[in-house]
């Protein structure tokens, strides 16, 4: 754990904004005002800054985050719109509604934002001020609610200037948010009746009065392991906690000690740069010939325990896709 460290600024108006968005670019971490509550932005193409979020944020494992769009037209740009998807978005954006849907393979968010999914959550969000930010940043921010895990959601600048020290670059205040719950999420997925995945700001009746029935979906299960066929699962077999690489293996280190010429998550042993690293890594080594991927141990600090828990799911024996 890092030491407590200094709270970040608390700032308002225009020139907030132009701060946060050369925070933002930079690759910094800024609390945000929603409508729904506070965010916790980086940029959502940068796997560096978006390994920072959930590091601050102290998550046992990677679950995706919302990629916080400025239009529709920016929303088309990440995902994959249906017609159901357009007509909910065109019904509800802005506004505090995520909608699911494939990943536009053009698109720029970062895997690690998707936590490896091949879907993406996009929202548009009303809050003027982060709007503001979405329009000076150009791109997707991923943020999820500015709270310390398994905290309560914050809804006032002060509760996330609180809750952090300097790994914030700065906290806009937007005033206290007025829907103090979350957005509500539903997957728009080929083949797939609509679903709300999680109820939110716009109840169910509103919703369905737009696009009719929706089945229900509650639990946040995505990450477990019955759903691993949609995860990234690597087609090579894995091998964790290894020390070197045998015959057909290739090595993923992590740390000084592994060989020169191996492809290392963290030289350093820095868990934050392993885990911006991870599924770029874990992609590279799969695209070559060997059967198996032989990952050194990472320790369960910082945001090892959540590279771990990743590294686990893929390691584990799959369900026949
Ligand atoms: P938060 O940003 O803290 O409000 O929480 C984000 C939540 O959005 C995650 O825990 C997921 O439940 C959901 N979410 C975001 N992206 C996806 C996705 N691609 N597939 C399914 N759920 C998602
Ligand atoms: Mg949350």
């Amino acid at each position: 754990m890092v030491a407590m460290s200094k709270a970040p600024p608390i700032l308002k108006g225009d020139p907030a904004v132009a701060r946060a968005a050369d925070a933002l670019a930079a690759g910094g971490l800024v609390g945000m005002p929603t409508e729904t509550v506070y965010g916790l932005a980086a940029d959502a193409a940068s796997s560096d800054a978006v390994a920072r979020v959930f590091a601050a944020k102290g998550r046992p494992s990677f679950n995706p985050l919302i990629a916080h769009v400025a239009s529709m037209a920016m929303a088309a740009e990440e995902g994959v719109l249906d017609e159901r998807a357009i007509k909910l978005g065109t019904a509800f954006w802005p506004g505090p509604l995520t909608l699911v849907v494939p990943v536009n393979p053009n698109g720029s968010s970062s895997e690690l934002a998707r936590a490896g999914l091949d879907t993406i959550g996009l929202r548009v969000p009303a809050h003027p001020v982060a709007q503001a930010l979405l329009q000076a940043h150009g791109g997707p921010l991923a943020a999820p609610s500015a709270n310390p895990s398994g905290r309560l959601s914050p809804t006032r600048a002060e509760d996330v200037a609180q809750a952090f020290g300097d790994e914030l670059c700065l906290v806009i205040d937007g005033g206290p948010s007025e829907a103090g719950i979350e957005s509500t999420i539903v997957a728009a997925l080929p083949d797939q009746p609509l679903s709300i995945l999680r109820p939110g700001a716009i109840s169910r009746e509103k919703l369905e009065a737009i696009a009719g029935p929706m089945s229900k979906h509650y639990g946040g299960e995505i990450n477990a392991p019955g759903q691993l066929s949609s995860h990234y699962a690597p087609n090579a077999a894995m091998r964790l906690n290894a020390r070197e690489a045998h015959g057909d293996e290739v090595l993923l280190g992590f740390g000084p000690d592994a060989p020169a010429g191996a492809r290392n998550l963290s030289r350093t042993g820095d868990t934050i740069e392993a885990a911006a690293n991870l599924y770029r890594m874990l992609r590279e080594a799969d695209a070559g010939v060997a059967a198996t991927i032989a990952v050194m141990p990472i320790p369960s600090t910082g945001l090892g325990e959540a590279i771990n828990d990743r590294l686990a799911r893929a390691a584990a024996p799959r369900n026949g896709e």
